[in-house]
């Protein structure tokens, strides 16, 4: 079969926008092909939603296409230049280890990235080998798509394919290579290479150019780019909000690592909170505890403000006029998080409507969790379902006094909010540890069984006590970046 047959097939639509912006802010570069790749999973379903067909291709074919060895027809392949404060230190990056294909646009006239990471070296890569390892490649999969199961805007996995070659990390490791899409790779470290290099017509054309992708409602506004900084901060409280719903802490919330869509992106040391602590920190390098999970939201203000900085001639001719407008509306974030934050923990609780008492009753219940080392996901559940046997927690005073306020203000209706906010697991990080070491062993059943219920976790299931059970000792887990 013809490589066009091959394309059509499938039901690529490649239509490449980003591609033609200034060549100053992206390489034109190929994957490098591997030794002998295959094919270890597929999201058929994503498949399906993208209008995309491999089930009448062989997984030999699918292996060669995700891993870079034979490309679409209509592919053109980039690596995006950006920049980002990387635990508040300015660095120029790109992409390192990964490379936009193009863009699928499906039939309903939605827009993808679809990128490659792990396939090779870049003139970003620095001192990279431009290459990723199986068992980090499985994990952005699976997390990923747990989050879009917890209904949390994100980057997906489409496959990972193994290389045939060895990638050296600590020991030597499966290469692999992951399909990711996202609604674009935007960054607020985009605009910042943009911003840092002076050039103001490669800055004009990249952000008319997103918000021409991504809020063309704001295009004919009087100050575009100052509804640009505020769709962004909404986007961003509203992701940063999901993420303290159900526990996750994302680890590396550098500038580069935020989207201006709204999405979230790079799974690397993330991971989720067991018992409730505001200072809950996996990540191995994060010694300050600048990512911990109550540090969040101020670290969205903080990337916030770098994307205003970047935006600041545009928002107004006048500097002191522009950087005051900046920081007015920068500072707008603590309002609107903390009415989204109240929102979303109240629906957590159940509770309807307002009432003088409910900021008490939330934080009461905040601090008794973190005094009794409660499970944070868990608990909302054993409320959900009024399951408190075989655990003598709730038998102290503290909680009985808590729980009968809480049972006087909610009603009927709370459990329905309480259900869709509040999820039956999340992908505990010991789970996940266990079910990457089979699949690095050949066995992908652990892992399909896991992520076929972590894509429904709102859903009632037989049979998931295991995979809601905390792991017994989290003070040792550790993650680890960029492997
Ligand atoms: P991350 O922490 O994954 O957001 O990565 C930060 C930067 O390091 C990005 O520019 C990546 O492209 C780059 N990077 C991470 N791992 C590698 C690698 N193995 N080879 C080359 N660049 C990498
Ligand atoms: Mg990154």
């Amino acid at each position: 079969m013809r490589d066009r047959d091959i394309d059509n097939k499938i039901g690529w639509h490649f239509d490449n926008t980003y591609a033609r912006l200034s060549e100053k802010i992206l390489t034109k570069i190929k994957p490098t092909s591997v030794k002998k790749p295959k094919l270890i999973i597929i999201n058929e379903k994503l498949c399906r939603n993208l209008g995309l067909n491999f089930s009448n291709i062989n997984n030999d074919l699918i292996a060669s296409i995700f891993s870079g060895n034979q490309l679409p027809q209509n592919s053109e392949c980039i690596a995006q230049a950006y920049a980002g404060h990387q635990f508040g230190h300015f660095t120029v990056l790109g992409d390192g280890r990964a490379i936009v294909l193009g863009e699928h646009v499906t039939k309903d006239n939605k827009r993808f990235d679809i990128q490659f990471k792990g396939s090779g070296k870049t003139p970003y890569s620095r001192q990279g080998d431009g290459r990723a390892a199986l068992g980090p490649m499985l994990r952005e999969y699976i997390i990923s798509e747990a989050m879009n199961g917890l209904k949390i805007p994100t980057t997906r996995s489409l496959a990972v394919v193994t290389t045939g070659e060895t990638v050296m990390r600590e020991e030597s490791l499966k290469g692999a290579i992951l399909t990711r899409i996202a609604s674009s790779h935007i960054r607020v470290g985009t605009f910042q290479y943009v911003s840092l290099s002076g050039d103001k017509d490669a800055f004009n054309s990249l952000l008319n150019y997103t918000i021409n992708r991504h809020y063309p409602e704001v295009k004919n506004s009087n100050n575009p780019a100052l509804e640009l900084l505020k769709i962004v901060i909404n986007k961003q409280s509203d992701l940063v909000t999901n993420w303290m719903r159900v526990g996750f802490i994302h680890g590396v919330m550098n500038t580069d690592n935020m989207t201006v869509s709204g999405e979230s992106i790079d799974y690397g040391p993330c991971a989720f909170m067991d018992s409730y602590n505001l200072k809950t920190v996996f990540s191995s390098i994060d010694l300050q505890g600048r990512y911990a999970y109550g540090n969040q939201p101020l670290i969205t203000k903080w990337n916030l403000a770098r994307f205003a900085e970047t935006l600041l001639p545009y928002i107004d001719k006048n500097k002191d006029k522009a950087i005051k407008i900046a920081t007015d509306t920068v500072n707008e974030f603590d309002s609107i998080y903390e009415k989204k934050w109240l929102n979303m923990m109240k629906s957590k609780l159940g509770l309807i409507g307002s009432n003088d008492e409910d900021k008490k009753i939330i934080s009461d219940f905040l601090t008794w969790m973190e005094n009794n080392k409660a499970d944070y996901t868990n608990t909302f559940l054993f409320l959900l379902n009024d399951d408190f046997k075989n655990n003598k927690i709730f038998e102290k005073e503290t909680f009985i006094n808590w729980y009968k306020k809480w049972r006087k203000r909610v009603d009927g209706k709370s459990k329905d909010l309480m259900r869709e906010t509040n999820p039956n697991l999340i992908p505990r990080n010991y789970i996940v540890e266990k079910v990457l070491k089979a699949a690095e062993n050949n066995d992908l059943n652990p892992f399909n069984s896991f992520l076929e219920i972590l894509q429904k976790p709102y859903e009632d299931h037989v049979n998931i006590k295991d995979y809601q059970a905390p792991a017994t000792n989290t003070d040792d887990y550790k993650t680890f970046c960029g492997t």
